[in-house]
């Protein structure tokens, strides 16, 4: 009997029937549009329908050029795109799943000058104005989706998703906030709905009654403008009637300032939004969103909030997430932390999205751990995250590995980051290295500090040096005031944190610091208390289900400083960044850059503010200074193992202190075992 009985259970979908109710869902990868994308591709799906996902849906292609999301050639318009496909679908079968081809036209979002929308209604996150699409045009992109849908059934795709939520095009035309038209495409909600529903027509005659239809609708737009309740279980039952096999649960457009997949986000917290589909159309509906978590899953099956899980980022981290659910590997599944580091966040630099906990994912072909002939005998020195991925990864290849640890337990940085609201999920992270160094034998020496010549003595083939950094303390006059503490102190609660609160260094400590003395974590674990706090009315009574959050006397007055001038938070996530300066202005933080530190006595911070000539001398009254200054590395090891002749090998922070993130520790301490 299996853990998770729902989940692992069979269903019937359109003409399909799927093993189990996982349903991967889209994600673009950065491979889509790139020469020798297609080989990538078919390796990261083959991966995941290997994994036990029952049906995958592909990341979005669009169905004509101004559709496409960026400049890139990313479409499903040409005999030679189908063909070109085909490697996908392929490879899915084989193993034993199924997959669709998500079919996503941009619309306004399209970062491009030949943007087209419903109407020319500017966009506040894309400089490129759209241009609003004549009639003959809306008939030729109705068009242009059927044969796209019929290309992709060519290619051997079982079926297609049309993107109708998010934001993107379909959506444009069915919510107020970007339909102005005056012809039969807008006005009253029957008209609005015309183009998805004529869409959804013109997809299910080119697939035939075999192929499948999801249709990914915006349950909660989340922006104002956007569709009351009423109007979602209409436009939801109107898609049925067209013809659609399922819905899949989109949640918020891009444009929204409502947080839907961050860590802000507690698990699980949109199964509201799903249950109303789920309540108006006979047709499974796919609840989407911070389902990271079999468990999770699970309750919202029992709870008939959904029939079916997308689960997503979680198959990055683990693309055997399906297959351990079903057999009950709780221990054994790594999984999504949801921080968007080495996935969405890499959409913005245009690298190809991987995973921080898992940086195989989207590397299937380039990065892979194959079993040693010789197995070495190599020691890993710091279990922090790179040390754990380190240790992890050469051990599953077969070497013989003895971790040591000079701390009582595993984690390093994570054990300190788990305290910050949201990160709890590190703990997941920290569960999972336990669980396979055990499975694999690896020896764990806990509160040993391993030294060169005692290393040399034991024998190793290798040392792994991964004994990370130490936080910097700035030479300012007073810095050893009883007043000022490490952020370790602060967020372990080793030290008192007063009401007064200084923080020096805006960095991602710093941010992170800031919010956990804010004492938010609630609205990051409980799904009530999170929509409470961000202004969301999951009633829907409200169009877009937006009211105006509530104004909380914060928990702590709190001065954030950096010598920098300009922006703060400048080296946050692309995707998150804007949550943490959200949260930290509403607790109305204040941020002082250009900051010259001149000394802290039982007064506060003594600073003075702004270049030479219009500087300003100010005292900033606290009872507590938290250090958030960076790390310099702590490799004093390595050296000394090249002195004793031992073959030493550095990552992560005892590499480089620079922009260390537990993203580059992992991903140095696979790519080193990969090679080793
Ligand atoms: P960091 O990002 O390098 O920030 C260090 C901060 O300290 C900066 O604001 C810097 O600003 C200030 N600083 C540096 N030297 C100083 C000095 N001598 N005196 C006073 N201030 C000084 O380092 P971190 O915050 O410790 O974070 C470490 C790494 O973890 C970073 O790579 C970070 O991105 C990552 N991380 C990321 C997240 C995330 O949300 N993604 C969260 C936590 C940590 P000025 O030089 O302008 O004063
Ligand atoms: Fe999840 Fe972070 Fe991996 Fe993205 S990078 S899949 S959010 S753990």
């Amino acid at each position: 009997m299996t853990a998770f009985p729902l989940l692992s259970s069979p269903l019937t979908v359109g003409s399909v029937t799927l093993k189990n109710r996982v349903v991967m869902g889209s994600m673009h990868t950065g491979h889509e549009g790139h020469p020798g994308g297609f080989e990538k591709l078919a390796a990261f799906y083959r991966a995941r329908a290997r994994g036990g996902a029952a049906l995958i849906v592909t990341g979005g292609w669009s169905p004509t050029t101004e559709g496409n999301l960026k400049e890139h050639r990313c479409e499903m318009t040409t005999e030679a795109d189908a063909a070109d496909h085909r490697v996908i679908p392929d490879a899915v079968h084989e193993e034993g799943g199924r997959i669709v081809l998500q079919l996503l036209h941009a619309g306004r979002y399209a970062y491009r000058k030949d943007a087209v929308a419903p109407s020319e209604v500017p966009c506040p996150i894309n400089p490129f104005p759209a241009r609003s699409l004549t009639a003959e045009e809306i008939e030729a992109t109705i068009e242009a989706f059927a044969a796209s849908a019929a290309l992709a059934r060519q290619s051997g795709y079982d079926g297609v998703e049309i993107m109708g939520s998010e934001g993107y095009l379909l959506t444009q035309f069915l919510c107020p906030r970007t339909n102005r038209r005056e012809d039969e495409w807008g006005g009253s909600l029957v008209a609005r709905m015309r183009f998805p529903l004529a869409v959804v027509t013109a997809v299910r005659a080119a697939l035939g009654p075999e192929g499948l239809l999801l249709y990914r609708i915006s349950a909660a737009d989340l922006v104002e403008g956007g569709l009351d309740a009423d109007e979602v279980i209409a436009v939801a039952k109107a898609v049925e009637e067209a013809g659609a096999d399922a819905l899949t649960t989109g949640i918020g457009w891009h444009e929204s300032r409502v947080p839907t997949i961050a860590q802000a986000v507690p698990r699980g917290a949109f199964a509201w939004a799903s249950k109303r589909l789920k309540q108006a159309v006979s047709i499974p509906v796919i609840a989407s969103n911070r389902i990271n978590a079999p468990e999770i899953a699970e309750q919202i099956l029992a709870d008939s909030r959904a029939d079916l899980v997308s689960v997503a980022r979680g198959m990055l981290a683990d693309p055997e997430f399906a297959a351990k659910s079903v057999a009950g590997d709780r221990d054994g599944l790594n999984i999504c932390i949801a921080c968007n580091q080495a996935c969405l966040d890499h959409y913005f630099i245009e690298e190809p999205a991987s995973c921080l906990v898992n940086p195989r994912a989207g590397r299937e072909t380039t990065l892979v751990l194959t079993p040693v002939e010789t197995p070495r005998s190599i020691a890993v020195i710091g279990a922090g995250p790179g040390g754990l991925a380190a240790a992890d990864a050469l051990a599953e290849r077969g070497h013989r590995v003895t971790l040591f640890e000079r701390g009582a337990e595993l984690g390093g940085q994570f054990n300190l980051a788990k305290h910050v609201p949201g990160k709890t999920e590190f703990q997941e992270t920290l569960t999972y290295f336990k669980t396979r160094l055990e499975r694999f034998g690896v020896t764990i020496r806990l509160e040993t500090a391993a030294t060169a010549r005692g290393l040399k003595a034991e024998g190793y083939d290798a040392v792994v040096v991964a004994t990370g950094v130490v936080p910097r303390v700035p030479e300012i006059e007073g810095i050893d005031h009883p007043s000022v503490i490490s952020y370790a102190d602060a967020l372990t609660g080793a030290k008192p944190v007063g009401e007064r609160v200084v923080v020096i260094g805006a960095g991602g400590i710093g941010f992170d610091v800031s919010l956990f003395l804010l004492d938010e974590e609630e609205a990051c674990l409980d799904p009530a208390a999170f929509v409470h706090h961000w202004g969301v009315d999951s009633a829907l009574e409200t169009p877009g289900g937006i009211v105006k959050a509530p104004k909380n006397k914060p928990r702590r007055e709190i001065t954030m400083l950096q010598r920098k001038s300009g922006g703060f938070g400048k080296t946050l996530g692309r995707t998150t960044g804007w949550i943490h300066r959200a949260e930290l202005k509403r607790a109305r933080t204040q941020m002082i850059g250009d900051v010259t530190y001149r000394r802290i006595d039982d007064e506060g911070v003594h600073i003075t503010v702004g270049a030479e000539g219009k500087a300003e001398d100010v005292t900033l009254l606290c009872d507590t200074v938290v250090l958030c200054a960076g790390q310099d590395s702590e490799n004093g090891l390595v050296a000394a193992l090249q002195a004793e002749g031992v073959e030493a090998h550095a990552i992560g922070g005892a590499k480089l202190a620079a922009e260390l993130d537990a993203k580059r520790a992992i991903r140095e301490a696979v790519e080193l075992a990969a090679a080793l």
